[in-house]
């Protein structure tokens, strides 16, 4: 039997099934414990420091215990100080961005995935250079700037060099102000050698969601193709981070299993991160099944209520405190509003899910990868999240500045991020105002600015904001930078 070792490289060994039956036995054993659940609220707690703020996060059992709390005014807390770590590491800023499905032709035979490769129902479609450019010249003429590449796998029709092809073609279109100036990548697990060409093409953040971290279920939903080896699926992050990719993005497919698990899994994940490379996921998504051509969600019967998935969202909010929380269109804008609350840091906007989705007037559903359930488009979404409260931001300065993995991770824990990214997302937001927004946004938008300004706490960082703020309304000076 497989010993637990965060610091082993064996996927058994890092995500150790004992070590999470375990855990849950003592967050089930716990779950009343008052003393206990107290002690751990208050390691939670971001304490303030002379430089900012910082946060100690909680370990896969502390926070397994918290998830598995049904005491209403300590859940309550818990919801609370996740808002608090947001507000103190991300402030109020909401991070936009778009997936761009590249492709679906897949030869894996994941069972919860319309583009698995029995599923002749759905017309099979890869996007030429030219559609890719297209593709891009409508996600910049809504105002997008950072995107996340979507591919099924499939090593004939989409090889890595297509893949780095596609990266290549996103980065060169400029159309009219428009530029993608950060693309986030999420292709199936590969080799080392594959993620030092990918970091090579300057891509942002490796992403790959694990689905489950149940071996024996990950086993029977994933019963053909490269992606059935458990193992190197799991042990993908490690290879990325050896490829020199030092921004992981990590997620769950919530519903495949029981969510006390997964829950465990992940944070084991993220401490597995930490101990071997000294630096955590830089993301989080939390994703749930969707209906999809070919796909009943209900057939999955581990599907969690909205409640306890806001207690997820929050319990992970505690244990990686520093961590970017990610909630995709999947989810409906009621489900989106309250999670935002609760930690989320990055949302998609204006989203399509199907192969050439953003070139076409009517959004197609042939080749669809699932449901779309918040449908509304990129400026409904700015324009929601500013009536919010929230700081819509369009920045991508931290990975162009060299500001990745650990250096990222110690500015954000020093609380330093806040000194540049809050004027950033003011910057970004301007130039998407100008550039894209409908009156509506933009009135909205220029007196939030106006607000936020004075909440910048140097007189030189303010100035300088400022005055490129005025350049952005007056000229077609654009991609300013702290
Ligand atoms: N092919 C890549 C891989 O194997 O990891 C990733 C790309 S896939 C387009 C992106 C993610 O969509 C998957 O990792 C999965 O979690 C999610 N997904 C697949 N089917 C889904 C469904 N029916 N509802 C919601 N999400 C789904």
């Amino acid at each position: 039997m497989a010993i637990y070792d965060p610091k082993s490289l064996k996927a058994e060994e890092f995500i150790n099934d004992g070590e999470i039956r375990a855990t849950l036995e003592y967050a089930e054993a716990n779950k009343n414990n008052v003393e206990l659940i107290d002690a751990i609220l208050e390691k939670a707690r971001p304490k303030k420091t002379e430089t900012g703020c910082v946060c100690s996060g909680l370990t896969h059992r502390e926070a397994s215990v918290l998830l598995a709390c049904d005491i209403p005014e300590k859940v309550e807390e818990i919801y609370k100080i996740a808002e608090e770590i947001k507000l103190a590491f991300y402030g109020n800023r909401i991070v936009i961005f778009a997936p761009l499905y590249l492709s679906n032709y897949c030869v894996n035979g994941c069972v919860y995935c319309p583009y698995h490769a029995k599923n002749k129902r759905i017309p099979r479609k890869k996007l030429t250079q030219e559609e890719v450019k297209a593709e891009v010249i409508a996600l910049q003429d809504m105002g997008h700037k950072r995107l996340a590449i979507e591919a099924g796998e499939d090593p004939v029709n989409n090889p890595i060099e297509y893949i780095l092809d596609c990266i290549k073609t996103i980065y060169s279109v400029n159309h009219k102000n428009g530029a993608i100036r950060r693309v986030n990548v999420n292709i199936a697990a590969t080799t080392v050698e594959n993620y030092r060409k990918l970091k090579e093409a300057g891509i942002g953040t490796y992403i790959l969601f694990q689905e489950t971290y149940h071996k024996e279920s990950y086993l029977k939903l994933h019963p053909t193709g490269p992606k059935h080896d458990y193992d190197y699926h799991t042990e993908a992050m490690d290879r990325a981070m050896q490829g020199g990719i030092d921004d992981v993005g990590l997620g769950v497919l919530f519903g495949l299993e029981l969510y006390k698990y997964e829950f465990a899994g992940l944070i084991m994940h993220a401490e597995h991160l930490e101990a071997v490379h000294g630096v955590g996921p830089h993301t989080i998504s939390v994703p749930r099944i969707k209906r999809a051509d070919d796909i009943d969600p209900t057939a999955f019967d581990n599907s969690i209520s909205d409640e306890i998935f806001a207690k997820i969202t929050a319990c992970i909010r505690l244990a990686v405190p520093y961590t970017g929380m990610i909630i995709s269109t999947r989810e409906t804008e009621e489900v989106r509003s309250k999670l935002l609350r609760l930690g989320i840091s990055q949302v998609s906007g204006g989203s399509r899910t199907s192969v050439g989705g953003y070139t076409q007037q009517e959004r197609p559903h042939d080749t669809e990868q699932f449901d779309v359930s918040d449908q509304r488009t990129l400026d409904e979404v700015v324009h929601w999240l500013m009536k919010n409260g929230h700081i819509p931001s369009f920045c991508t300065a931290c990975y162009r500045e060299g500001r990745t993995g650990d250096r990222f991770m110690s500015l954000c824990k020093s609380g330093q991020i806040l000194n540049c990214c809050h004027p950033n997302a003011l910057m970004t937001l301007s130039e998407y105002l100008v550039d894209y927004a409908s009156a509506e946004t933009k009135e909205t938008g220029f007196k939030m600015i106006k607000d936020e300004l004075l909440r910048i706490p140097k007189d030189k960082v303010r100035a300088i904001a400022e005055q490129n703020i005025d350049d952005i309304k007056n000229s077609n000076r654009r991609d300013f930078r702290f």
